[in-house]
């Protein structure tokens, strides 16, 4: 297992289309294992392969919904339901130190495959929710930050 670097918004990968995982290896065992690992390290809530350089439709990320939260391996996930969107605080971890509303559901539903390539579905409420769409995002070369409706400077809001 293994830190992978994280890139960052600039960098070519984060905007091109994943192709999706097929083969269910030891190779894509590994991606996942450092991506857990690389997760953890950087304290977000989730991770997507082309954040690590990999452009393949795999997902790390955090339900906190659970109790004790759970590490959630998605592969070629799909958001295939959500409920209502409203504007919600977003971050990520390719793009340091901003912060901004985006509309986001507060209840989704994903369909994906674990690492032996078993299809499952898993709801998540409220950051988890928003997690789906951000990190399915990733997968399409999307950032956030095309949807941003309002930047926020979340240190002034905190001394407010
Ligand atoms: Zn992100």
């Amino acid at each position: 297992m293994a830190i992978r670097n994280i890139l960052t918004q600039g960098d070519e990968m984060l905007t091109k289309r994943c192709r999706p995982v097929t083969n269910f290896d030891e190779r894509l065992h590994i991606l996942l294992d450092d991506m857990k690992d690389t997760l953890v390290q950087s304290g977000g809530a989730g991770l997507a392969a082309p954040q690590v350089g990999v452009l393949r439709r795999v997902v790390v990320l955090l339900d906190i919904n659970q109790e004790p939260e759970e590490m959630v391996e998605l592969v070629n996930p799909e958001v295939i339901e959500m409920n209502e969107q409203v504007p919600t605080v977003e971050g990520c971890l390719s793009v340091p130190g901003k912060y901004g509303y985006v509309e986001r559901p507060t209840w989704a539903k994903v369909r994906a495959q674990d690492r032996f390539g078993n299809w499952f579905e898993r709801e998540g409420e409220g950051m988890v929710a928003q997690c789906f769409c951000h990190e399915t995002e990733h997968l399409d070369g999307h950032l956030f930050t095309e949807k941003v409706l309002e930047y926020v400077d979340l240190e002034q809001e905190n001394a407010e």
